[in-house]
């Protein structure tokens, strides 16, 4: 099994905001094609995001963002999901 670069944790990042450079924009899909892990981490991460951006309109209960972080891997816990609040 390859180990990720943990710089493709941070493309990640920068992709799902949005502010990613064409050359990392490259590096980080030419990654998802070759590792199935990233690419459902991605898919999971994606897919969390579009749910606590959509939650964020209807108060969501108090324990979801805590249920929320609970499922996603460690890394993106350190990162916060606050910042997607906006
Ligand atoms: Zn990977």
């Amino acid at each position: 099994m390859n180990a990720c670069p943990e710089n493709v944790i941070y493309l990640m990042d920068d992709y799902l905001d949005g502010d990613i450079s064409p050359s990392d924009e490259q590096l980080f899909k030419e990654h998802l094609e070759n590792c199935p892990d990233c690419r459902k981490q991605y898919q999971e991460l994606s897919k969390t995001i579009a749910f606590v951006q959509s939650a964020s309109h209807i108060q969501a209960p108090s324990d979801f963002v805590q249920k929320t972080m609970g499922r996603l891997p460690k890394e993106r816990q350190r990162a916060g999901v606050q910042r997607w609040f906006r």
